[in-house]
């Protein structure tokens, strides 16, 4: 027996090594926020295939598995990737190409961007995005009397922050066949004693919108490398893209299948027949990476430019609603259309009437509570009396906190102070059905995930301001934020099975932070770097 021993132990140690599995990637030494049910706090897991096999300490998955790759986390915090519930991918990449306006303190200074724009890309359209008034000291809208001393031949056309108002030169009205005293339904062409003043409100921004040359695809493909580029700095792994083409998706879906472009993405399709009439033909389009099966749908316009929808007129313009950018009609048909379909409704709603008149709708055809997870976008202003609506028929707030600290300043003005204290509530919503997914809506604001994190949470701007905070009463916690940002965000695109937490079977979709968003200061949340980002199990981001 003695001399059986060393034999015995030769294959005890044997076999204990093959016991270990083979995997592609372990992760180990970390805090990770699995934001699984329980909120369970984890050091370590093991991927294969994309795809992670088991999470638990690092002893112990060290012990049931080995890699080639092990990433040692040194005590930081791992989250699973940020997803971004309400965003314009395509447009933030395509608007990297264009002027950037955004910040900009006057007229003068977007002018003199302008310029130098001009004089770097000498052809074509001159189109800047970002501008707004309500950062200038000045606070009306210009006009388009410099511009047209400026550019007389070449048309263009600058969009305000929101994307519901421009202001366009004479050739691009020209172009664009605009005229002084023409009328359109849910749009406005401004005029001045009878003269054109260069700015268009909502459907009439389309109007010449529609006449720029559409971009090349090599362009596009472009836009769409820069914007998943600067997505997976900022901790970005899936975005759901609000309104695009068919055109586009086919675009998305040939350069994910070559590799070329790593983000995953939820697109929904832009109220269109020519989109409807290729979703139904087509079916639901679902891979690991796209997912199609919704579409976007205009309620109303922006409080900014006091496009959005009320129920009684504006404070600070007394005769004025705003209005519905469609007829009520036309959003009863396509909700029809949709269900039966099976397919998903996001309806963008910022005034009490457009949510109103949206959710009636919903709530006629989903008849209760469903899993449809039919969404408002926004849902920016809600009159008390219908924020049960939400929760009676399972209708889906889809928020975005910085649009609270971004508009704070002036959303009082436009309201007046009875009803802002039900705008921006995003707690209240939240009650509705206990969960509820957040966006940034870039590039109407800026792509970072922790801003968003923080005005949910602190609902101050990067400055500090106000002091106690925006309508405090409606900050979210912590957990409820990063909730919003990756598990209730996944389930508000159907894939709360395949991501949003760190847990069996999902995909690795995981980022590294330099410091712990659960714990540090909340004054320190904007600061918040992200030192790598994973999609499944692959690297697209090292800082
Ligand atoms: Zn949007």
């Amino acid at each position: 027996m003695k001399n059986y021993l060393p034999i015995i132990l030769v294959i005890f140690l044997f076999t204990a090594c093959n016991s270990k599995k083979q995997v592609d990637l372990i992760l180990k030494n970390a805090k990770i926020y699995t934001v699984d049910s329980n909120f369970t706090i984890a050091q370590a897991f093991a991927v294969t295939d994309g795809k992670i096999v088991e999470v638990g300490t690092t002893e112990a998955i060290l012990a049931a598995y080995e890699a080639k790759e092990i990433i040692d986390a040194e005590n930081k915090t791992v989250f699973p990737g940020l997803i971004d519930a309400h965003a314009h991918f395509l447009r933030y990449g395509q608007g990297l190409q264009n002027a950037d306006l955004v910040g900009t303190q006057s007229w003068a200074e977007i002018l003199t961007k302008l310029k130098a724009f001009a004089d770097e890309n000498k052809e074509g359209w001159i189109i800047g995005r970002g501008w707004d008034q309500n950062d200038w000291a000045v606070k009306d809208f210009p006009d388009k009397t410099e511009l047209d001393k400026l550019f007389p031949t070449r048309p263009v056309i600058l969009i305000r922050v929101d994307g519901h108002a421009a202001v366009v030169n004479q050739v691009a009205l020209d172009l664009a066949k605009i005229t002084a005293g023409q009328k359109l339904v849910g749009g406005d062409i401004v005029v001045k004693e009878g003269k054109l003043t260069g700015i268009l409100v909502d459907n009439a921004v389309d109007l010449v919108n529609a006449i720029i040359p559409a971009l090349k695809n090599e362009q596009n493909k472009e836009a769409l490398l820069d914007a998943a580029k600067n997505c997976f700095a900022v901790g970005l792994t899936t975005v759901d893209d609000c309104g695009i083409d068919y055109t586009d998706v086919k675009l998305i879906d040939s350069l994910q299948k070559t590799g070329d472009l790593k983000m995953r993405l939820y697109v929904m399709l832009s109220d269109a027949k020519k989109n409807y009439d290729f979703l139904i033909k087509n079916g639901k389009i679902k891979t690991d990476f796209l997912n199609v099966r919704s579409f976007k749908v205009y309620g109303d316009g922006a409080l900014g430019s006091r496009g959005a929808s009320l129920l009684s007129p504006y404070h600070d313009a007394p005769k004025n609603s705003g209005f519905l950018l469609s007829d009520p009609d036309h959003f009863k048909e396509v909700a029809q259309e949709i269900y039966k379909n099976d397919f998903q409704m996001c309806t963008h709603a910022i005034g009490d009437s457009a949510n109103r008149t949206i959710l009636k709708i919903y709530a006629d055809v989903l008849k209760g509570k469903n899993d449809k997870r039919w969404r408002i976008e926004h849902a920016q202003v809600v009159h008390p009396d219908d924020f049960k609506l939400f929760g009676e028929n399972s209708i889906v707030p889809s928020v975005q906190p910085t649009h609270a600290t971004s508009d704070m300043y002036w959303a009082g003005d436009r309201l007046g102070a009875g009803r802002i204290k039900s705008a921006y509530a995003f707690q209240d919503l939240l009650k509705q059905n206990n969960w509820i997914p957040l966006g940034t809506d870039f590039p109407v604001e800026d792509i970072n995930p922790f801003y968003t994190f923080y005005a949910a949470v602190v609902r101050k701007d990067l400055k500090a301001f106000p002091k106690g905070g925006f309508q405090k009463e409606n900050a979210l916690t912590r957990e409820q934020a990063l909730r919003g940002m990756t598990i209730w965000a996944a389930k508000s695109n159907f894939e709360e099975t395949e991501k949003g937490s760190i847990e069996k079977g999902k995909f690795a979709d995981f980022i590294i932070l330099d410091q712990d968003l659960m714990t540090i200061n909340e004054l320190d949340l904007p600061k918040t770097k992200v030192i790598k980002t994973y999609i499944g199990g692959i690297n697209v981001y090292k800082n």
